[in-house]
């Protein structure tokens, strides 16, 4: 079996890119920047500025629609623009363009507003306290116990489908980021707090676009760095990321910062195959494991509460236990997203382990490296569960931007426009069938270029990814009868 690495601390990432300073970091394609109207326009002080400002009004009316509206959550600008167009567009987004969507989203940018002290330019100093974050949670921890805390909070005070609930959870995670802002360096929330931002990352591993250093060498020789400590054009990178080790997508946020500042002109933006920083990241970590397999969980469970038959079964748990409603549903939830599926993954490992004859091959790595194997099949159900409600409810957009708070407005003049589902419930059934497979296809593709980067013996990698893909296959499969069962819409 081949040394794994696991935790490869940047450092070290580094020196490897410099003993071959040859070596291109970016993508095979045409870098983005090397147009000059695109350059310039993406350097402008304004640029991020002028993304960021519609989506902070837009949330500002979900709040204002949440808190004043009419208070019926299929119909409401706040709960309809949030839970049913911006959360399942956004996940398309990360698969495309990596985490462009954190560049223009409203809960950073009033963060790194309140931070800095400005909208757009370089202050000398900031307003922020800018005390380190602490260094035992510059994790995936918290996010992730975020994540699964608003999953359960969603479904004890119904966030999806309450305009007031969910204008509270917009102003507490608004008012969350400042104060974060104001207290720790550079954009801490984003980076190690934000509860979907360990999902972007982990998404944004897929993209075929990345930002990268043109040439190591470069890097290498230049001793000031900028990139990281910021200069007079720009800060040093918010996401605290070193451009000059970046292999992967997961926190840069393309806020060009390092475009700024980098002296050098060495930072391009290119294309690159779909799953490269899957496949080629020479950073493996357990937090982003153990999310990976949770995010599998989670989404079968958000699936499966949006079911007919398990209307009743929080009831049914709670008697069959003798415990009260809340505590039988963190008991069903906390087994559906957590338990079960690391406790099948860490079996899988062992066999993995087992077949792999090796009795020296360490669990710990296995455990972290063929947990990446399981993100397509998580977003393939994730997509799946949030397209049914693009699809199905998503034609309401403009009745509901007619009349944001439900008075009767018709500031469009469509109060005549009945709305249907965008696509017929067949297409988009095939369509949801098709997303399985399809990541379960990525899966086995991951799968094999992760085992044989492991053992490369003739044959080995085949038979040792064959418990991967059956648990991926389980999960799948699951997901997809779910499907099949009749859906309870929201109101
Ligand atoms: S400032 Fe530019 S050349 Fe220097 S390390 Fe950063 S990306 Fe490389
Ligand atoms: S400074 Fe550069 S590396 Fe850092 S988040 Fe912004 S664009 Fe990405």
């Amino acid at each position: 079996m081949r040394p794994l690495t696991p935790n490869h601390p940047p450092s070290k990432q580094s020196e490897a890119n410099e003993g071959n300073p040859s070596t291109p970091i970016t993508g095979r394609g045409k870098d983005l920047l090397g147009n000059a109207i695109i350059r310039l326009t993406l350097k402008h002080p304004l640029f991020v500025p002028l993304v960021q400002l519609p989506n902070v009004l837009i949330f500002a009316l979900v709040i204002a629609t949440g808190l004043w509206g009419v208070q019926q959550g299929g119909s409401n600008f706040a709960t309809f623009v949030t839970w049913v167009i911006w959360w399942p567009l956004i996940i398309f987004t990360f698969i495309g363009v990596g985490r462009l969507w954190c560049l223009a989203c409203p809960l950073g940018a009033v963060g790194e507003w309140s931070h800095r002290g400005v909208m757009w330019g370089k202050r000398k100093t900031n307003w922020s306290l800018d005390k380190k974050w602490p260094r035992w949670l510059r994790n995936l921890w918290l996010p992730t116990v975020l994540l699964l805390a608003v999953t359960w909070v969603d479904h004890q005070f119904t966030i999806t489908s309450s305009p007031l609930h969910t204008a509270y959870f917009v102003i507490f995670v608004l008012t969350l980021s400042v104060l974060i802002g104001l207290i720790f360096e550079r954009r801490s929330f984003c980076r190690y707090v934000c509860p979907i931002g360990g999902m972007i990352g982990l998404y944004s591993m897929l993209a075929p676009v990345g930002l990268r250093t043109k040439d190591a060498a470069v890097c290498r020789d230049h001793l000031g760095k900028d990139c990281i400590r910021g200069n007079e054009s720009g800060y040093g990178c918010p996401m605290f990321e070193f451009p000059q080790t970046l292999d992967r997508n997961n926190y840069c946020n393309y806020c060009m910062e390092c475009l700024k500042t980098c002296p050098k002109n060495n930072i391009a933006i290119k294309p690159q195959h779909f799953f490269k920083d899957l496949v080629e990241t020479k950073v493996r970590r357990v937090d982003e494991a153990v999310l990976a397999v949770v995010l599998v969980g989670i989404t079968t469970f958000q699936t499966l509460v949006m079911v007919k038959p398990w209307e009743g079964t929080i009831e049914q748990a709670s008697k069959l236990l003798g415990v009260s409603n809340s505590l039988a549903f963190i008991i069903l939830y906390s087994l559906i997203s957590l338990v079960v599926p690391l406790v099948l993954y860490s079996g899988a490992v062992l066999t993995t382990k087992f077949l792999s004859r090796e009795r020296q091959a360490p669990s710990r790595n296995l455990f972290i490296v063929f947990a990446y194997v399981f993100m397509p099949v998580g977003l393939a159900m994730h997509l799946t569960h949030n397209v049914s409600h693009l699809v199905n409810e998503g034609s309401k957009v403009l009745s509901v931007v007619s009349d944001p708070f439900g008075y009767g407005w018709n500031l469009l003049g469509i109060s005549k426009y009945t709305p249907v589902p965008l696509l017929p419930g067949s297409v988009l059934t095939v369509t949801q069938i098709a997303l399985i497979v399809l990541g379960q296809a990525a899966a086995a593709y991951l799968g094999y270029k992760l085992s044989s980067q492991l053992f490369r013996e003739a044959g080995k990698a085949e038979k040792i990814i064959i418990p991967m893909l059956t648990l991926a296959a389980v999960f799948s499969l699951a997901n997809i009868w779910v499907l099949g069962l009749p859906m309870a819409h929201r109101d």
